[in-house]
């Protein structure tokens, strides 16, 4: 069996819940990274339908800022945490992992990260460009197929087409043996305690950058 985790990015939004139940249908649970200023009344109730589906929630960061851009790791940590409190009064929900705005590796926002002790999620599977909305669904598919590994912790975004890929996505990866974990499992799974502030793209060789 191959375990393979899926973190979407940028939601709370439209299609959330429909991912969500794609991926369930299959028994799954994924992740999401949520931007803290996406939350509101209309939203809550999507964060709410993934954690009580098992789906793991990770900060994105307040306003999906530019870390580099941020005048001081104060407000690097700040970013990173709005969110993760939010969720917390809201939802009783703790967020203990984040994965940082344009999947930043500055060093001041990976110090930021680690002095709230939250590991950081990478980019073991990122070629699909999914963020683009002219991206059509099939090259979606076909780059994260082409790209999955056993124990990678993936990129992809909360979006209407990525939502479509996962039709092809999902019974492909069936079919080769994989299971989709949260983050967390994952870890588990692999006998793995995620150091903070490291961007870790695949647990069986974090450190080691992803290929292209
Ligand atoms: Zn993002």
């Amino acid at each position: 069996m191959n375990y393979l985790s899926l973190v979407f990015d940028d939601g709370p939004h439209n299609p959330m819940c429909e991912m969500v139940d794609k991926i369930r249908s299959f028994g799954w649970n994924a992740g999401f990274a949520v931007i803290g200023g996406n939350i509101n009344e209309e939203t809550l109730p999507m964060l709410k339908y993934a954690i009580d589906n098992g789906f793991q929630l990770v900060s994105h960061g307040q306003t999906h800022a530019h870390m580099e851009k941020l005048p001081s790791r104060e407000a690097m940590k700040e970013e990173i945490y709005i969110p993760i409190k939010n969720v917390k009064e809201k939802l009783n929900y703790e967020m203990t992992m984040t994965r940082l705005p344009f999947l930043s590796e500055n060093s001041e926002a990976l110090l930021a990260a680690k002095e709230l002790n939250l590991p950081v999620l990478g980019y073991g599977i990122h070629n699909a460009s999914d963020w683009d909305s002219s991206v059509v669904p099939e090259a979606i598919t076909e780059a994260v197929l082409g790209s999955v590994c056993d124990g990678a912790i993936g990129c992809l975004h909360v979006r209407g087409n990525t939502c479509k890929a996962l039709d092809g996505i999902l019974p492909e990866l069936k079919k080769r043996d994989y299971r989709l974990v949260t983050p967390e499992e994952l870890f588990k799974i692999k006998g793995i305690t995620p150091p903070a502030g490291v961007p870790i793209h695949n647990v069986n060789n974090f450190g080691a950058k992803p290929k292209d």
